[in-house]
């Protein structure tokens, strides 16, 4: 595994994520691997889905996020690895650069290999495996599936498998924030000096938000008191 497309994809001059350093943690089936799914507001909102292996974070775009819901398929587009202290990582990329927008840590935890061999699982596109995070347990799989022109052999689907966590409950609606820090978009894009009002275009709608309270306070005219709906 390799940082180079990380690493050329971005200007460490302007942006606040890290140059990347790897890890050398021993790879056995079994031995717990942490995982973490940045929520990112880009160009689009999306979830990065990223499992530490081979001392890099592989790493996937799934544009819906998670379902708990095992009849639910999220498209997963792989994208480039990422060092492993990308992990910690919360914070605004500038617009302009690669990534522009506001990242929050939503999910973090361990994942715990389901096959023997993680190398041959991931080159045949099959890899099942269970999370002990703050928000996600139990089993899923990633699966490459057929995918579209240049992006073919990138397309992955993220599935929950049946067992005890499986839920039709939208996590992703229900648990909104960081683990970490406890903010919403728009509050780590007030905090970090990013763009509040297209931060908080990735937080769930209605209630007090954050976007709402920046716009209070800059004077701007806001839905009057149970005027916001969800
Ligand atoms: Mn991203």
């Amino acid at each position: 595994m390799s940082l180079g497309k990380y690493q050329e994809k971005r200007n460490f001059s302007s942006t606040p994520e890290p140059a990347g350093r790897t890890s050398s943690k021993s790879l056995q089936a079994g031995s717990a691997l942490s995982y973490v799914i940045q929520k990112h507001r880009a160009t689009q909102l999306h979830y990065d889905f990223r499992l530490e292996f081979d001392d890099v974070l592989l790493s996937w775009a799934v544009p819906k996020g998670p379902s708990l819901d095992p009849s639910v398929k999220r498209l997963a587009m792989q994208v480039e690895d990422h060092p492993v202290d990308y992990a910690g990582f919360e914070g605004v990329i500038p617009e302009g650069e690669y990534g522009g927008g506001t990242v929050m840590v939503w999910d973090q935890g361990v994942w715990t290999p389901e096959q023997d061999d993680i190398r041959a699982a991931i080159d045949r596109g099959d890899l099942k495996f269970t999370l002990q995070g703050e928000k996600l347990q139990g089993s899923w799989v990633l699966v490459r599936t057929r995918g579209f022109g240049s992006k073919a052999d990138k397309s992955w689907l993220l599935i929950k498998h049946r067992d005890k966590f499986a839920s039709t409950n939208d996590i992703t609606a229900e648990q909104p924030r960081s683990v970490v820090t406890k903010r919403l978009l728009a509050e780590i894009a007030r905090d970090h000096g990013g763009d509040v009002e297209k931060a908080a275009t990735g937080d769930p709608p209605g209630g007090k938000s954050a976007s709402r309270r920046v716009r209070e306070k800059k004077g701007k005219t806001s839905k009057k008191a149970g005027s916001a709906k969800g």
